[in-house]
């Protein structure tokens, strides 16, 4: 039976000695990924590891990603992957709810996992290169692939979803596979001699499924960033001779910024593809302009493996539009009674098909709220044109994508309201030239308190990962509240 594993034995088998992953001098070929991977899986059985059990992996787009994803995979375990940008304790978290006793880093992130890992009472193992290089040489057992029913849990992705706590979304071998293949076979059509730029953070959907596992699927190269830095993205592209970029829309504003150097050949990239947030209009025609190729949308969540939607690319793709339902999955826009929108209204995005997570682990009331009548309700808000084109306008859920993470303003509020001076907190979004948000946090003090705005903003830098922390703090007298008291935040005004 098929699992995310046999895929990469298949392709295994057909590309032996092809680049499967490169990360500047560090390669290794189709062979050589499977097998470490297999040593690897080796190595967690020897750690008690059965199928089933969940592993965390937190590391940045280095070369041992690919080799630990495919070897908890290989061992029949659940990979739990991270930001590893993430402080100690939303680590520990993830640790505890997902209830795994092994995590796995690489440095510079070892030590928040580390001590991330002391207080979940797991164990962090540190991969390096001296204690990597025999992997990939060595001779030691290569077990056979545990079997998984394609309907198992083969990865757990952390988000917020349409509330604001995190949980796990529970995604099976068939989500993830079915998803792959259809971005390889229909929306990148990439073969084996196809470079995939691999700068979007493989712990997420977008870039496991789309530069990770697509790779691996068509037997293709994946060329990895472990940080997003356009001079070396463009480095990259001409001495790799990219042929696919995948990126968010923050990625393609740093590229126009930084622009083509002379010496730089990228005539081999024929496609780019958006996703994550929305690709402002303007952006999508001056990177189609500058590189010569041309750039298609798509959309999804981690809960929907990623891809919901895309634009097909055997028809002129439509600018500013998220494109139409891919193989397998089904778009319908509800209105707030939970029914389909008339023609032309604008309804929020419910999803059916394959791609569409089991559920969130051990979250049944919240799997209930997401998944009704069998349809993901994805908190986006969306038209659709007389062709079948979707286009978001607007989000209903309280989320802020800054630079392509996604920050949740209650995550953040959570953390305001520990501070001994808040009385009230709301955190937003503003426009940002850079990062397409910025997040911004509007404090009421209590009675007779004392803080600056640096101050509050420098207690949430300590207590959150970097890209979270609100770069604009500001005071208020009070907050717009509705009826019921809640806070309005769509009156709250900040200035960028
Ligand atoms: P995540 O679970 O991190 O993949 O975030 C999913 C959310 O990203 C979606 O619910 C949307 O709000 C947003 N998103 C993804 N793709 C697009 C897109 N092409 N246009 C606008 N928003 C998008």
């Amino acid at each position: 039976m098929n699992n995310l594993a046999t895929l990469l034995a298949e392709s295994a088998w057909a590309e032996r000695d092809r680049i499967a992953v490169r990360q500047d001098d560090l390669t290794l070929t189709y062979a050589q990924l499977n097998d470490t991977s297999a040593r690897i899986a080796a190595l967690l059985q020897a750690k008690g590891v059965r199928p089933g059990d969940r592993v965390t992996l937190v590391m940045p787009n280095v070369i041992y990603f690919p080799v630990m994803y495919y070897g908890i995979l290989h061992a029949g375990g659940v990979v739990v992957p991270l930001n590893p940008l993430l402080k100690a304790r939303e680590i520990a978290f993830a640790l505890r709810d997902s209830g795994s006793r092994i995590a796995l880093a690489a440095p510079p992130f070892a030590d928040e996992v580390a001590a991330a890992a002391a207080e979940a009472g797991a164990e962090c193992l540190v991969m390096t290169s001296t204690a990597f290089g025999p992997l990939v040489q060595g001779t030691g057992p290569m077990p056979q692939i545990v079997d998984r029913a394609e309907d198992d849990t083969a990865v757990i992705l952390y988000t917020s979803g349409t509330t604001g706590t995190p949980k796990g979304a529970e995604l099976t071998h068939r989500n993830l596979m079915t998803n792959a293949a259809t971005a390889a076979e229909t929306l990148l059509n990439v073969g084996p001699d196809d470079v995939l730029f691999g700068g979007l953070p493989l712990f997420h959907a977008f870039g496991q499924t789309c530069a990770l596992n697509t790779a691996v699927i068509a037997g293709a190269s994946l060329t990895l960033l472990p940080r997003f830095e356009p001079a070396k993205a463009l480095e990259i592209m001409h001495r790799d001779r990219v042929t696919v970029f995948l990126g968010v829309p923050t990625m393609y504003t740093a590229l126009l910024h930084a622009g083509i150097p002379d010496d730089h050949d990228l005539s081999q990239l024929n496609l780019a593809v958006s996703g994550g947030a929305s690709l402002p209009v303007e952006i999508l025609h001056r990177v189609e302009e500058e590189f010569s190729l041309t750039v298609l949308e798509g959309y999804g969540l981690s809960e929907t493996s990623p891809v919901a939607a895309f634009n097909p690319p055997d028809r002129p793709r439509k600018a500013g539009s998220i494109g139409l339902p891919i193989r397998g999955v089904e778009l319908t826009l509800l209105a707030d009674d939970g029914t389909p929108v008339s023609p032309g209204e604008v309804g929020e995005i419910a999803i059916r098909g394959e791609n569409v997570m089991k559920g969130y682990w051990n979250r049944p009331d919240a799997t209930a709220e997401a998944i009704r009548d069998g349809w993901l309700h994805s908190g986006d808000l969306a038209r659709v044109d007389e062709d079948g084109y979707y286009f978001i306008v607007d989000r209903k859920k309280d989320l802020i994508i800054r630079g392509g993470y996604n920050v949740y303003p209650r995550e953040i509020e959570e953390v305001l309201y520990e501070h001994p001076a808040v009385a009230e907190a709301a955190v937003v979004g503003v426009p940002h030239e850079i990062h397409g948000e910025e997040v911004a946090a509007v404090v009421t003090l209590r009675d007779g308190a004392q803080a600056t705005p640096d101050q509050i903003g420098e207690y949430v830098k300590q207590r959150v990962a970097a890209y979270k922390y609100p770069r604009i703090v500001t005071f208020t007298d009070g907050l717009p509240k509705g009826a019921t008291g809640k806070i309005l935040k769509r009156e709250i005004v900040v200035k960028p």
